[in-house]
């Protein structure tokens, strides 16, 4: 059984901590927090508590540490995990910039250890159906992806609000989008541009919009919004041969699919509700068809089962460090955009 500590224990470690403790394959030997009221917590859960983080890695029991703190102590606590011989799974955004990561990876690489970040969302249903769609080729290539995501809360008042503990929604929620975007888009990145505002709170940014454009001519619009009332679709995929839209996280949606690509123009002007055009009338009923959104399993503990069997030596890991340092660099280059205005050019 692959044993895992968690450094830690709030939102996301207790969620760490749920699911270590569900699956056969993989035990929880304990949490430590600076928080005295988050190691009560655990303890009332029956979970063993660390008092300090040195305890915890002197425990040489443990396998993996998950670091699953506020953005700005993922460097500290990944290096002093990795020295101390353990494995370390890290909560996204991995670190704070791409420079960071490449300093912890050479620690990983030094002390022959794994080190991966938690990009979890590569196992949502949502991003399964669309890549699902994409791979079967049912309408053809895609050539312009939209992923966005709308809150009306604004962002938590906690941490995520100041700047210097990795606050704001590029980090937060900008990291998994990215993430699934490059994993699905297997060429480099070309340009990046970022229209970044700080609607509620000044520190951070809680709504941007960030384009990518692929060196195989696929562009795609990431959308993170924290004040909206009225969601657009979560997806919406332009392909060659039709359009997908998957509407919420409940995966409502649909395809339309062009049955003959190639259609018979009217003569002359056409009148529509939009008046008379030529170009926007709707095409031919006989000429498009409808789809329903494919059913799609999947099970988010497959990233823990696939980081022990890696840390074995007997599977490859599915998220990469190095697609973790492709994606910091497309945000260190998102920044730069949404900071100094106009698109950055690339290769990534
Ligand atoms: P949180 O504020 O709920 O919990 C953070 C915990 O870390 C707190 O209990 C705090 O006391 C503790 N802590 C802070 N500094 C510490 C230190 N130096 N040593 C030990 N403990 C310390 O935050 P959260 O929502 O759980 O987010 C934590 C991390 O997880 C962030 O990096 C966040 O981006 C990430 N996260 C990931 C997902 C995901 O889906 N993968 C979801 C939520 C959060």
């Amino acid at each position: 059984m692959h044993s895992i500590a968690i450094v830690g224990f709030g939102g996301i470690g207790n969620w760490h901590a749920n699911n270590i403790m569900e699956m056969d394959e993989t035990g929880l030997a304990g949490v430590y927090d600076i928080n005295p009221k988050r190691t009560e917590l655990a303890a009332s859960k029956g979970i063993a508590v660390y008092p300090d983080y040195e305890a915890l890695l002197a425990d040489a029991s443990i396998d993996t540490v998950i670091v699953a703190t506020p953005n700005n102590f993922h460097k500290s606590l990944s290096i002093q995990a990795l020295q101390a011989g353990k494995n370390v799974i890290c909560e996204k955004p991995v670190m704070m910039n791409a420079k960071e990561l490449q300093e912890v990876l050479a620690v990983a690489k030094e002390a022959g250890k794994l080190f991966a970040p938690h990009q979890n969302r590569r196992w949502d249903r949502d991003f399964n159906i669309v890549k699902n769609v994409l791979d079967s080729g049912v309408i053809g290539k895609p050539f312009y992806i939209e992923s966005r995501v709308q809150g009306a809360k604004g962002i938590p008042g906690d941490w995520r609000c100041v700047k210097e503990a990795g606050g704001g929604m590029l980090y937060d929620w900008g990291v998994h989008l990215i993430d699934q975007i490059m994993w699905y888009v297997d060429s480099p990145v070309t340009e990046v541009y970022t229209h970044m505002l700080s609607v509620k709170f000044e520190d951070v940014d809680d709504n941007f919009k960030l384009m990518l454009r692929f060196e195989n001519g696929l562009s795609a619009l990431i959308e993170v919004d924290t004040y909206t009332f009225i969601n657009l679709p979560r997806w919406h995929v332009s392909c060659t041969e039709g359009t997908m839209v998957v509407d919420n996280w409940d995966c409502d949606g649909r395809i339309v699919k062009a049955k003959t690509v190639e259609f018979n123009w009217e003569e002359g002007i056409v009148y529509t509700a939009a008046g008379p055009t030529k170009t926007m009338a709707p095409r031919p009923k006989e000429s498009i068809e409808e789809l329903p959104l494919p059913e799609v399993s999947v099970d988010c503990k497959d990233y823990y089962r696939n980081f022990a069997r890696a840390a074995q030596g007997v599977e490859e890991l599915i998220v990469q460090p190095w697609q973790a340092l492709r994606v910091m660099k497309v945000i260190d280059a998102a920044f730069e955009s949404g900071q100094k205005g106009g698109c950055v050019k690339c290769h990534i």
